[in-house]
């Protein structure tokens, strides 16, 4: 029998550890490496609400240099009664608007049942926090060949975080990143606390690249510049960030969403913080929007 005082037990071949693959993964999301010495960074709304509210926020994240477009689909509320996403028909809304801007995708799976559909329009696939330990979605993704997101469960534990990674990469899925997006604690003046720590810690554990989600680890809109700087000093591979044209209007995390002009400024700011670490911004990869004919 397996002991228990270390669930990564030294005495068992753990493949989430970084003795398995001492140089590192690299996870190629389309034409965006995440994982290499160049810092990724994903953008986009929360959850995607319309194709006109997609095609705003997309064009703005791509001008400003963004290499991932990130919109929830099927959304995981707190409350029954909050939207819950616009489910398959926000899929071909994001494939499209990503598509415009030469933008591979992220959104969130929740249930295997998604999964049939999501793979046709997804090239990233989101694990969110509160299905950090739903083992049968972690199974199910194990065996697609497709990069999965896996964020960190709001009171996991680093080694639980690592754990579920393990199942996918058991079941025989390589394409893995992690995210830390916040953990609870008993701090309430944000929304979550940034567990920058663990970013750092898991860098050296595993090999596996990780993301940083600064949006819902501080749930304010001011903080979220500062944090995203702060992750890329402490050596995460890129950022996952929430941005919407119409914070104010936003049916989910409108509070914790950064206009696109804040956004803009981020991406600005970014270089000389990764450089001082030895890391450079990724190339871009958005194609400009086709020129539309003008009617006479
Ligand atoms: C999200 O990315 O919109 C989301 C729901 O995140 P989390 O699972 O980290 O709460
Ligand atoms: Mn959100």
């Amino acid at each position: 029998m397996r002991p228990t005082s270390s669930a990564i037990d030294p005495s068992v071949p753990a493949r989430v550890l970084r003795s398995a693959r001492p140089s590192g993964t690299r996870v190629a999301v389309g034409p965006v490496e995440v994982g290499g010495p160049a810092f990724v960074v994903a953008a986009g709304p929360c959850a995607i609400e319309s194709a006109a509210q997609a095609e705003g926020v997309a064009e703005a994240v791509a001008a400003a240099g963004a290499h991932l477009l990130r919109g929830g689909v099927y959304k995981p509320r707190t409350s029954p009664y909050a939207f819950q996403g616009l489910g398959e028909p926000g899929l071909s809304i994001l494939k499209r608007s990503g598509g415009r801007h030469g933008l591979p995708v992220v959104a969130e799976v929740l249930e295997t049942s998604q999964l049939a559909a999501m793979i046709d329009h997804v090239d990233l696939l989101q694990v969110g926090a509160r299905n950090m330990q739903n083992f049968a979605l972690l199974r199910a993704l194990g065996k697609v060949r497709r990069p999965v997101l896996l964020k960190r469960g709001f009171a996991a534990t680093v080694e639980e975080w690592l754990l579920a990674a393990e199942y996918l990469l058991d079941g025989g899925n390589t394409q893995v990143i992690l995210c830390e997006r916040g953990i609870r604690t008993f701090e309430t003046a944000t929304r979550n606390t940034l567990d920058l720590a663990s970013v750092a810690l898991v860098k050296q554990r595993s090999h596996l690249p990780v993301l940083v989600d600064p949006s819902h680890a501080t749930g304010m809109r001011e903080l979220v510049i500062p944090m995203a700087l702060a992750a890329a000093a402490a050596g995460a591979d890129g950022l996952l960030v929430e941005v919407h044209t119409k914070p104010e209007e936003a049916l989910c995390d409108g509070r914790q969403a950064l206009t696109p002009e804040l956004f803009a400024d981020l991406m600005h700011r970014l270089p000389p913080v990764l450089h001082a670490v030895g890391r450079t911004l990724h190339p871009v990869v958005s194609t400009r929007p086709a020129v539309r004919a003008v009617s006479p």
